[in-house]
């Protein structure tokens, strides 16, 4: 006779951000929590092979960046610079390393199990986990929440080998700097893993199918980014399509059409970055009822709760915006649900970032979505060439712009691109969580000499009194 199933009071699957941080926050209220993962080590996408080891690799070609173009300016002269890549790959795996055994620390601390090994959800939120050596242990849950994150979109005529045709994965370790890097698709992957490459000496194309790059933002964003990356290097081909591609040994053929021509580049590797898709992993959505979406995305309810009895969803595999920090609060959020908390998310204050240099940071809507809701508003834009700290620095390209509306000036958007916005977004993305004004951050003090008097001075030129423009 089988083992009866060891019993849980929540069981997460997945040990992303989402998964993760749901599993400490349920055993911070008290429940006896389990948290199925199948990969060697916790943090999932973000921390295993996104976020963190793309901000690593961003943040050493940034050093280099500096030494090889701008140091000079500095009056630091620096000979025989050299890239040695192999210690570089291996810095950002240790950084990986640091955080992942971080949240192992984490469960032990809090007295999580992680049940290691392949879950599958099945009826009456009973879940069979298979380890790698085959072992079968079943765990039956009182809360269950799925957070199975979600998986890079494959172009049919492009599948992924790793090797020459790299999706995130094999992107973040290309074991030589590329002659020629092509990236299909022009938004938040490509353009952070362009830049790195880029950065280290590589010819970059990046090909995008839309009119500009990063479809969907504010529009005087993109502009300016478009100025600016171009004028970096990176050659940008928008309204292109790719229909075809051949390998042939170590070389890749990619036809790109354009107003009716085709072209064919060739290149060394090619990064394929056209979105990520919800997947649902280890659950069979069609033989337990779960509903879904076109997209394959779980539906839920404000309350993260899914058509089945006591389970939960969270993170990329709802859909939505895929980002680890809207995973990580949902994650929270069901938790506390599952708790009886009265609790729900905040979507309109979520912020966004693009990590390249400068970088990119909104929360809220872009001027196009306010305008298209027929409302009455007013911007306010500072340039950080007015800024004195981004002087020092020599960062000055980019903005802050605020998008109030026209008689309550409660803030409906803000689009920063320039020096460090991934931090200063904070501000103001608190300011959306109070529901607050252009003149509430207008009014506050800001440290000088910092970048941030710029969002203080963009919140002020929003009521047209801006200090130093
Ligand atoms: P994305 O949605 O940001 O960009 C994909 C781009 O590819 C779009 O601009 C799209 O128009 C274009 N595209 C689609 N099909 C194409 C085709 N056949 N040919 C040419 N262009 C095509 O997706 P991504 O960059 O792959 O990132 C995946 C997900 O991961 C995103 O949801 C993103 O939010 C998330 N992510 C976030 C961060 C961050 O927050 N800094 C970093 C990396 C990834």
């Amino acid at each position: 006779m089988a083992d009866s199933p060891i019993a849980a009071d929540v069981l997460v699957l997945g040990g992303g951000p989402g998964g993760y941080v749901a599993a400490i926050r349920a055993a911070q209220l008290g429940f006896n929590t389990v948290c199925v993962e199948m990969d060697k080590t916790l943090g999932g996408t973000c921390v295993n092979v996104g976020c963190i080891p793309s901000k690593a690799l961003l943040n050493s070609s940034e050093h280099y960046e500096f030494m090889t173009q701008h140091a000079a300016e500095h009056g630091i002269g620096v000979d025989g610079i050299r890239i040695d890549l192999a210690t570089m790959l291996k810095r950002k795996d240790a950084v990986v390393s640091q955080n992942t055994k971080g949240i192992e620390f984490l469960f032990r601390k809090n007295k999580i199990t992680w049940a290691k090994g392949r879950g599958t959800l099945q009826k009456d939120n009973v879940v069979e986990v298979t380890a790698a050596d085959g072992a079968v242990t079943t765990y039956k849950a009182k809360d269950v929440i799925i957070a199975t994150g979600s998986v890079p979109v494959e172009l049919p005529f492009l599948p992924f080998d790793e090797e020459r045709v790299l999706s995130n994965v094999g992107a973040l370790r290309i074991p030589e700097v590329p002659r020629h890097l092509i990236v299909v698709g022009g938004g938040v992957i490509g353009l952070e893993l362009g830049s790195v490459w880029r950065r280290l000496g590589a010819k970059v194309t990046i090909i995008e199918f839309m009119p500009t790059i990063m479809p969907g933002m504010d529009e005087d964003v993109i502009k300016e980014a478009d100025k600016i990356f171009r004028k970096q290097g990176l050659a940008i081909r928008t309204g292109s399509r790719v229909t075809g591609a051949r390998r042939d040994g170590d070389a890749m053929f990619v036809d790109v059409e354009k107003d009716g021509a085709t072209e064919t580049l060739e290149a060394d590797y090619v990064l394929v970055s056209v979105g990520r898709k919800s997947s649902l992993s280890g659950v069979d959505a069609t033989a337990l009822g779960l509903n879904v979406g076109k997209r394959g995305e779980v539906i839920v309810d404000n309350q993260l709760r899914t058509n089945l009895p006591n389970v939960y969803a969270i993170g990329d595999c709802i859909g939505g915006k895929l980002l680890a920090h809207k995973a990580e609060e949902e994650g929270v959020i069901a938790a506390e649900v599952i708790a009886g908390q009265k609790v729900h998310m905040h979507y309109h204050s979520i912020p966004s970032v693009v990590y390249t240099w400068p970088e990119i940071a909104s929360v809220g809507l872009a001027e196009h979505e306010v305008k298209a809701a027929g409302r009455e508003y007013k911007v306010g834009k500072f340039p950080f060439s007015a800024n004195g700290r981004a002087r020092t620095s020599g960062d000055t390209s980019g903005f802050v712009k605020f998008i109030a509306d026209a008689k309550t000036d409660e803030l409906l958007g803000a689009h920063l691109i320039g020096p460090n916005v991934s931090e200063m977004i904070a501000e103001v993305v608190l300011a959306f969580e109070y529901r607050g004004s252009s003149e509430d951050i207008g009014i506050t003090v800001h440290a000088h000499p910092t970048l941030s008097e710029a969002t203080k001075e963009a919140a002020l030129a929003v009521l047209g009194r801006a200090i130093h423009i």
